[in-house]
């Protein structure tokens, strides 16, 4: 499956623990089916101290999710979506809202 989800799109979670929350792509791990999201599903971490600059303690970090576990919202329709393609004359590709028929890559 190819990954239609880029950096910096909004999605909602739409299953799992988090579902029904909204956040900003981090990372997309395109080889793993992985999406990393601003504040969603938050992990902590017991860092051990290693030195003076990191004192170790608890970290908060993303922890992964499954793409197929979040959809794209769509910025015109305010809806989770699925991504279209669509040519455009220029000859440029990009994606479109399956709902509403929009263009969802900022330019
Ligand atoms: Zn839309």
């Amino acid at each position: 499956m190819k990954a239609k989800l880029k950096k910096d799109d909004t999605v909602l979670v739409v299953a799992g623990r988090e579902r029904g929350k909204s956040g900003k792509v981090v990372r997309v791990l395109r080889e793993r089916g992985l999406v990393l999201v601003e504040r969603i599903n938050m992990i902590k971490r017991h860092q051990k101290p290693a030195g003076p600059q990191s004192p170790g303690g608890i970290i908060e970090k993303e922890a992964a999710l499954n793409l197929s576990n979040v959809m794209l919202l769509c910025a015109s329709c305010d809806k989770p979506t699925r991504v279209g393609r669509k040519v455009l004359d220029s000859g440029s590709h990009v994606r479109v809202c399956r709902n509403c028929g929009e263009v969802v890559d900022k330019s």
